[in-house]
């Protein structure tokens, strides 16, 4: 008798994105040549090196994680600390986004309502792009910030979230900026409710997705407790059918010691992309369940009909790229093409 596997179907497509992701979305830096946030060389590039020269450091890295971690840890260096965070803060406000579409834009556009984007970066280019394909479509994906965002905004005493400039849709006051979580080896995953609560979600989106994309997360050191808790939601159980994608420009080797745990669950399914144009997303733009389902379960031969472009110079290209998809949807037809 043949298994009904139709349901696999509907399951979402998660994505957890890391500095490396950030980085591929601006190459050659912000609207204003900012560059983004590569935690190596950061303290250079946001101009910190004179601040921090006072300090007689014990690590010999210019690594910010590194850095932060061991200002810290000291009594001494408090106030230098808070100074760090007010200037990290300061630096990623003004990122901005290019105007040709990025590959945040495209990564956006190319998941649906029931898919996930959990990312680790504070910059807000992803919610910045987010802004901008809404206009194409409003079926987009759950955007969950996991060490918090520097435009996110949460009304405690509500338990709201939303925009850091929007107000809280329960008692009108606006809303407070959330905490960042920053680069400590004991980092506190539940004490802010808005960081809990992103976690809570993101679980349930590891336990469900039939595909996992990890995009240019590196897993520092400093986030080992990220990691355990990625581990935990994906489960202990191993996952036959479901897929794992690494997009990562770094040694292979490197890569799959990092992220064993998910090729053993996988039973062997996870691959390797050095491109985010290699990946299910950008072959299957918002058909990557359907797409692989359709190619792994099925067994189907062919090939996307219509994958995503590298170069779009406008928005109104990828409108127009993207609108028999939209079309088809609009009619509930799901099908890949
Ligand atoms: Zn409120």
């Amino acid at each position: 008798m043949a298994l009904n596997l139709e349901h696999l179907k509907e399951r979402p497509h998660l994505v957890i994105l890391g500095a490396g992701a950030t980085i591929a979305t601006i190459p050659q830096g912000d609207r204003n040549g900012r560059k983004s946030s590569l935690m190596d060389n950061f303290i250079n590039e946001l101009g910190l090196n004179e601040l921090l020269n006072d300090v007689i450091f014990n690590t010999n890295s210019n690594n910010l994680e590194n850095i932060y971690s061991e200002l810290y840890d000291r009594e001494d260096c408090q106030s230098i600390r808070l100074l760090l965070e007010t200037k990290i803060g300061e630096y990623f406000d003004l990122l901005q986004l290019p105007d040709h579409p990025t590959i945040y834009d495209l990564l956006i556009i190319s998941l649906r309502k029931k898919d996930a984007i959990a990312t680790f970066n504070w910059d807000p280019l992803l919610l910045q792009a987010y802004n901008r394909v809404r206009k194409i479509t409003d079926d987009l994906p759950e955007l969950l910030f996991l060490h918090g965002c520097i435009h996110a905004g949460i009304c405690e005493r509500d338990n709201r979230f939303g925009h850091i400039k929007a107000h809280c849709p329960v008692c009108g006051r606006l809303f407070q900026k959330v905490p960042l979580l920053y680069p400590v080896k004991h980092k506190d995953y539940t004490s802010n409710i808005f960081i809990r609560d992103q976690w809570q979600i993101v679980k349930n989106y590891l336990q469900q997705s039939l595909i996992l994309t990890i995009f240019g997360y590196g897993a520092p050191k400093t986030d080992e407790g990220a990691l355990q808790l990625l581990h935990q939601g994906y489960g202990s159980d191993l996952r036959y059918l479901d897929q794992v994608e690494i997009i990562d420009i770094k040694d292979h080797d490197q890569l799959y010691d990092t992220w064993n745990y998910f090729f053993d669950k996988s039973h062997g399914h996870l691959k390797i992309h050095d491109s985010f144009f290699d990946s299910l997303i950008a072959e299957f733009p918002r058909r990557s369940v359907e797409g692989y389902f359709k190619r792994n379960i099925e067994g189907w031969w062919g090939e996307s009909s219509f994958s995503l472009k590298t170069n779009y110079q406008t928005f109104l290209q990828l409108r127009n790229d993207i609108q028999l998809l939209l079309r088809n949807e609009s009619k509930g037809n799901f099908e890949v093409i």
